[in-house]
C-alpha cells in the first residue's frame, strides 16, 4: 500500500496538499476508495481512504489506526563527514534505506567541501528531503531526521550522541588496527549506536584522539580502505546485521 508522511496528526477526515498532493494525485494518480497507509507527526498510522481528488489537494478519510511497530529494535546513527559532489546525498539515501535513525552531517578538518552558514542550511534540508523521498520509497515507518551541518568538536559536545545513557558510539577508524567492528558489536549491549565515518581525507590524529577520549570506540572495518561512502554502507549493514535487524 502507498505510504505517506503527514506532518500534522492523524484524524477521521485529512486534507494533503503542496508537493505530497501533487505526487498523489498526478503522479501515483490515485483514486477515490484507494487506500494509503499515513504515518503522523507522532509516528501514529492509520490505513486511509481517498475520499476526494480536487485542484492542489486530496481528501483522506480514515478507515483504520494500525498498530505502531518499531522499525528497528535497536537504534542506530549515522554521523557523516562531508564529502564531495553527490557523495553525501547517496549516503543519506541509502542510510535510509539501511534503517539509520537519525543523520548527523559533519565538517571535519579534512574535509574537501566547505560551506558557509547559508549553503550548509540549503545542504541540509536537501538531504533531509532526498531522505524523506527515501523513506516513502522504502516504506520506512519513520522519517529519518538530517541534522544541521555542525562542526567535529561541537560533536563532541553533543550529549545526545557522546555519554547519552543506553548509548555507544563506534568509531569507524582508518588508523584502528586492533578491534574489527564485529567484536566491538558483539560486546556492545547499547540500545542505540551511533557510527561515525570520516571523510574521503580520513581523520587527523588530533581528532582520532578526541573522538576516543570523548567515549568512542575505535574499529576497523578490515585490511582494505575503503572509500567513505562505501565504509558507512558497510558499517550500516553490518551493525544492523549484527543487531539481528535484517530478520524478516
Ligand atoms: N585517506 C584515508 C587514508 O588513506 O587512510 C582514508 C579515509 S577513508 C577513504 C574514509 C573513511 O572511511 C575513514 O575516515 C573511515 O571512517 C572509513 N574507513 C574506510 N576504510 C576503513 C577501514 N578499513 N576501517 C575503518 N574505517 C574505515
Amino acid at each position: 500500500m502507498r505510504r505517506l508522511f503527514y506532518a500534522g496528526a492523524l484524524a477521521e477526515e485529512i486534507t494533503i496538499t503542496g508537493g505530497d498532493a501533487h505526487h498523489l494525485a498526478h503522479v501515483m494518480r490515485v483514486q477515490i476508495g484507494d487506500e494509503i497507509t499515513v504515518v503522523d507527526a507522532a509516528g501514529r498510522v492509520a490505513r486511509m481512504t481517498v475520499s476526494a481528488v480536487v485542484p492542489d489537494a486530496v481528501r483522506l478519510s480514515l478507515a483504520e489506526y494500525l498498530e505502531q511497530e518499531e522499525d528497528n529494535s535497536h537504534e542506530v546513527i549515522l554521523v557523516q563527514a562531508l564529502l564531495k559532489g553527490e557523495k553525501m546525498d547517496f549516503v543519506v539515501q541509502k542510510a535510509v534505506e539501511l534503517g539509520a535513525a537519525a543523520f548527523y552531517p559533519v565538517m571535519t578538518e579534512h574535509v574537501v567541501v566547505r560551506y558557509d552558514a547559508k549553503k550548509a542550511a540549503a545542504k541540509a534540508a536537501r538531504w533531509q528531503k532526498i531522505a524523506d523521498e527515501a523513506a516513502k520509497q522504502c516504506g520506512r515507518r519513520a522519517l529519518m531526521p538530517v541534522a544541521e551541518v555542525a562542526p567535529l568538536s561541537s560533536l563532541l559536545q553533543n550529549g545526545e550522541l557522546f555519554g547519552a545513557p543506553d548509548t555507544a558510539v563506534i568509531f569507524c577508524y582508518e588508523g584502528e588496527e586492533e578491534q574489527p567492528m564485529r567484536t566491538a558489536l558483539r560486546a556492545c549491549t547499547a540500545r542505540r549506536i551511533v557510527l561515525i565515518v570520516g571523510p574521503e581525507g580520513g581523520f587527523s590524529l588530533g581528532e582520532a584522539a578526541a573522538v576516543c577520549a570523548a567515549g568512542a570506540e575505535p574499529v576497523s572495518l578490515g585490511r582494505l580502505i575503503l572509500r567513505a561512502e562505501t565504509a558507512a554502507l558497510v558499517a550500516l549493514a553490518v551493525t544492523q546485521y549484527e543487531l539481528g535487524n535484517f530478520d524478516i
